[in-house]
């Protein structure tokens, strides 16, 4: 079997060294990399440090619009899937390089797999929410990670295509976590962090960062929640960074009043999972976030109104307060639930998506 696997950002990096692995030991892997995330901190070091195989095809299309550039990534990919000589194409989430290549994939007659589908958040503003729905309902096998989204495709007419396979983030978190703990003991202190003593947050949707008054609101939670005691770590995303510019608010966060928030550049998967499981908790508007949050046992508060991942919410661990200052500080002052079920699989997803495949195109 030959499978054309189509990556292009960050979480997509994490989800494919699940499944890359598992799939080469019996099969042909061609991995085009879109370029969507195209630096070292968002791309090259998730290659290294996940041993994700390097990419076969590496193209170069990020920025523009969310619509400029999928118009860019199908006319670089059709040529590519066209002459693959691939039994399937094999997507990845919700992002532009998944609609691009979905939408190649079809218009070629090549069959479509999607790892991660079903996920709604029933919030059609987001892009991302646009894009999963287009890919599942262009996909010839839906690999959901759990029951709420086989449920999701099911009343959309899909049930026939799905096949549970348990999260793949999972299999990753699984492998990172016992090393990120080992090595917490002596990379927090060294970095002025005591295990339990400050917040991670990440921040980066379109819907809270690109427009200035909602950007505001996320700056006025972050300096709500940060004091000396417990800092705010902030691993800035790109996009982030150039809007806090863009609208004149940089010195609001990182300003001297607000030295409880360290603003650093976004880090590599081992950092970022130190930083996670030695959180007091985290505040985040990250899919993937909120979930390995709940794997390592980190309370989580959402900064979005709506998520994909309902369980974490349901079972105690993930509080939705958008952007509202007061509901984040009372989201922290809660204590964690006694228990935390396993709701995303058990770390064999990689291999699970390899039998669906085999059974579907091999
Ligand atoms: N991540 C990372 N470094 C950072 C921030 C995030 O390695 O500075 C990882 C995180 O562990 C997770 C993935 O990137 O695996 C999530 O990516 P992102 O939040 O960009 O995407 P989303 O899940 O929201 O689509």
């Amino acid at each position: 079997m030959r499978i054309l696997t189509v990556v292009g950002n960050r979480p997509q990096f994490v989800k494919a060294a699940a499944v890359s692995r598992p799939l080469r030991e019996r099969h042909d892997e061609l991995l085009v990399h879109t370029g969507q995330h195209h630096d070292d901190a968002l791309s090259a070091v998730f290659f290294r440090e996940l041993d994700l195989p390097e990419p076969d095809v590496e193209l170069a299309l990020g920025g523009g619009t969310n619509l400029a550039q999928t118009a860019r990534m199908i006319a670089e990919l059709e040529p590519l899937v066209a002459d693959a000589g691939a039994d399937a194409v094999l997507v990845y989430g919700d992002t532009n390089t998944t609609l691009a290549a979905a939408l190649v994939a079809a218009d070629a007659g090549i069959p479509l797999a999607h790892v991660e589908a079903g996920m709604r958040s029933f919030d059609r503003r987001m892009p991302e929410e646009r894009n999963r729905v287009v890919c599942d309902h262009l996909s010839q096998l839906l690999l959901v990670p759990t029951p709420t989204a086989a449920g999701n495709l099911q009343r959309e007419g899909l049930g026939e295509r799905v096949v549970e396979v348990g999260d793949v983030m999972t299999d990753i978190t699984l492998l990172v976590h016992p090393r990120a703990r080992e090595r917490a003991a002596t990379w927090l202190p060294e970095r002025d962090l005591a295990a339990g003593g400050y917040l991670l947050v990440t921040a980066h949707r379109a819907g809270n960062v690109d427009e200035r008054e909602r950007l505001a609101s996320l700056v006025e939670v972050l300096r709500a929640v940060a004091t000396p005691e417990r800092p705010v770590v902030l691993p800035l995303h790109p996009r982030t960074r150039a809007r806090l510019r863009e609208h004149r608010l940089w010195d609001r966060l990182a300003g001297e009043a607000t030295t409880a928030i360290r603003l650093i550049d976004p880090v590599g998967p081992l950092d970022f999972a130190t930083l996670l499981v030695g959180a007091a908790a985290v505040l985040t508007d990250s899919g993937g976030v909120q979930k390995e949050a709940y794997l390592a046992g980190v309370p989580c508060v959402t900064l979005r109104d709506t998520t994909e991942w309902t369980e974490t919410v349901e079972v105690g661990w993930n509080v939705l307060v958008d952007l509202d200052p007061a509901a984040a500080a009372a989201a922290l002052n809660r204590s964690p639930p006694a228990d935390r079920p396993e709701l995303f699989g058990d770390g064999q997803a990689g291999r699970r998506v390899v039998a669906a495949l085999e059974r579907a195109f091999g």
